[in-house]
Formats: C-alpha cells, structure tokens, sequence
C-alpha cells in the first residue's frame, strides 16, 4: 500500500495550529473521504464484555494492579441481548471488546458467543445477521482461527505507538512490541481485516512518531483505523500532568484523522469515544475531518461505569436511548448519512477479497 503523502509533509499538516490552514486540512480530507469511501457514516455497536484484564498497560484504567476497579464480565444472555439490540437499532454491526484474557473458559465463550449472534441476528434487513469485529487483545494463531471460523470477521488491535521505544515506555516489560506484531500477523493469516490504531498525545510522543504511525498503516496493509487521544487515568500508572492541554490534544487527534485519511484514502476510519470525552460533538468532529465509522456504546448500562479506561468517560447514557432519528441527525450535522444495516467494511478490505 503506497501513502499518499510523504513524511515531512505529514509532519508539517500534523502540527498545524493555524485556524484556516486547519479547516483547509479539514476540507481536503472531508472531500477525499467522500471521493473514496463515500458519503456514509457506519454505526458499530459497541458491547465492552469484561473489564477483567491479564495485563498491566501503564495507562490503561483496567490494567489488572487496579484494585479499585469492581469487575464484572456480562453473561451469555446479557451480550445476546445487547448484540440484537444493534441488530435491530440498524447499526449493521457490532464489536465486542473486553480486556485480555487467554483461558480456554473465555476463548469458547467468545466463540460461541459470535456464531449465536450471527444466528440469532439474521433477518430480512441482515440476511448474513450482524457483522463482528472482535477486540480482545493479543491471543494466539488457533484463537484467532476459532473465532474467525465462527463468524466473526473484523479485528482491532492496536499498536498504540509505532515507535518500540515509546511503547517501552507505557508497558510493562513483559509486554513486548514484538509479540504485538506477530498478533497483527496472526490476524492476517487467520483471514481477519485488520484494523490498528494508536494513542495521540502521549507523554513523549512527538509530531515524528505520528506521521511515523501513518507509514506503519501503510507498510501492514491495514484494513482499518482506531485511534483517539490518550487520556490520563486514576486506575493507570502515568503522572496526570502528562496528559497533554485538551484544546492542543483535540487539535492534534483532529489533524491525524485528516492526515491519515489523506496519506491512506480507502481505509475505514473511526471517530473514538475518547474524542467525545475531549469535547460533547467529538465524534462529529471527526466525521468532519474525515472519519467514517463512529461506536455508539450499547453495553448494558449498569457496567457501563465499569468500563472505565480513562477518566470522564463519556456515553454513560447512549445507545438504546438514542432513536433512530437522533442517531442520524448526529451524522447529518457533520455532513453525512449513515449506512443502516450494512457491515460496512473499507474498500481497502473489499479490493483484497
Ligand atoms: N484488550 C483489548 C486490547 O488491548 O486491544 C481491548 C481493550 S483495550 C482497553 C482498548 C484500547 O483502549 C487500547 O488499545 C488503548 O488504546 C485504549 N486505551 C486504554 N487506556 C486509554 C487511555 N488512558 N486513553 C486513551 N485510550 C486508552
């Protein structure tokens, strides 16, 4: 995959603060977005299935030495019953995210969790039932065979920095970035599209490792994009001054979407929840500089709080409250309209078929 954009010149677009050198970024990628994917937003559910985690992500609220954290993991009939909720809010498809775990009792939960969502969703708007994406960390080649062969077919896993030193940083030793490549390969082989992403904004990370990032896309052939800015956690393991101003941080994850769609233009590329906590319209936000996929939280309220990977998460209240309606104003203000009951995968993933 080739990018579009050379390195310097991302460099320079990633750093932009000037108000209309920023809404001309903003312009070119809406346009390109529109040339290449298209016009249309597409909902994915998002059901968070457990917040029990076996790793220890410096930043991450969930990382298993936080004591504080209640945790709990949905039970079959709660995650059915949020995946057909999506199935029949229109949105097309859901992801099921949680954190790691590797024992067999949660790897055939997931299996067999993915083959009945796919059953019981078929109807006459989704004749194939809900499309999967799954996010459930690093797990080995056979895992992933098993959950692929039970039907699920998207998979994001980040790399959260392209820059292993910098990775270093935010992870504890036995957390290697070697072994998070291998699972971007792994994902491949076993036939997944595979989607990454990184955090922006964190401590030490400069303008060079984001456009740096955007070449790490390109190299992997990646399918899909998830990537929001960093923000501090209570339950981490990072100092609260290391989070970058809100306003330069909102700026700065604006910018990369609109660079990364210029430098890689058939990728679906998500508006994150995390941008929503920067600011209430984040995520139209990034429609506007170029996203296309945006997550509407449908996991079961009660747990929702629990779920917590940063602080200020926003969305306690979304999803089954939200018609149909004010789900597509959302994307209609930001000059869009949403894909209802379609899978909606990237082009870039459809050409490799
Ligand atoms: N366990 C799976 C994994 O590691 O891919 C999925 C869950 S993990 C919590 C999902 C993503 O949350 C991570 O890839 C990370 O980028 C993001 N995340 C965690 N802590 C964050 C923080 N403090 N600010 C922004 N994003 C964060």
């Amino acid at each position: 995959m080739t990018a579009l954009l050379s390195h310097p010149e991302r460099v320079r677009l990633l750093g932009l603060t000037d108000p209309a050198a920023i809404e001309e970024l903003r312009r070119a990628s809406f346009d390109r977005t529109t040339a290449t994917v298209g016009d249309t937003v597409h909902y994915r559910g998002l059901i968070e299935l457990s917040n029990r985690c076996a790793l220890d992500c410096l930043y991450c609220g969930i990382r298993r030495s936080n004591r504080e954290l209640v945790r709990y993991g949905l039970d079959r009939a709660e995650a059915i019953e949020a995946a057909l909720f999506c199935a029949e809010a229109g949105y097309g498809s859901c992801v099921l995210q949680a954190g790691e775990r590797r024992d067999e009792a949660f790897i055939a939960f997931v299996a067999d969790l993915v083959a009945e969502i796919r059953d019981r969703s078929r109807s006459d708007r989704l004749p194939d039932g809900l499309g999967i994406t799954l996010s459930l960390g690093e797990q080995s080649l056979a895992t992933y065979r098993r959950w692929r062969a039970a039907g699920a077919h998207r998979y994001l896993l980040r790399i959260e920095t392209s820059n292993p030193a910098l990775f270093a940083t935010i992870h504890p030793p036995e957390q290697s970035f070697a072994s998070r490549l291998q699972a971007l390969d792994d994902l491949r082989a076993a036939g997944f599209q595979v989607g990454t992403g990184v955090m922006i904004g964190l401590p030490g990370q400069t303008l060079d490792d984001l456009a740096a990032d955007i070449g790490f896309y390109a190299e992997r052939d990646i399918d899909m994009i998830g990537m929001g800015p960093y923000l501090h956690s209570a339950g981490g393991a990072l100092p609260e001054q290391a989070m970058m101003a809100r306003d330069a941080l909102l700026t700065l994850a604006l910018n990369m979407i609109a660079v990364t769609r210029l430098s890689l233009p058939d990728l679906n590329i998500a508006a994150t929840t995390a941008l929503q906590a920067l600011v209430e319209d984040g995520r139209e936000r990034g429609i506007r500089f170029g996203a296309n996929v945006t997550m509407p939280n449908a996991t079961p309220r009660r747990v929702r709080p629990q779920y917590q990977l940063y602080d200020g998460k926003p969305c306690l209240d979304e999803g089954s409250l939200e018609c149909r309606g004010c789900l597509e104003r959302r994307v209609t203000t930001a000059g869009r309209r949403v894909g209802w009951d379609q899978w909606g995968d990237s082009p870039h993933a459809r050409r490799r078929r």
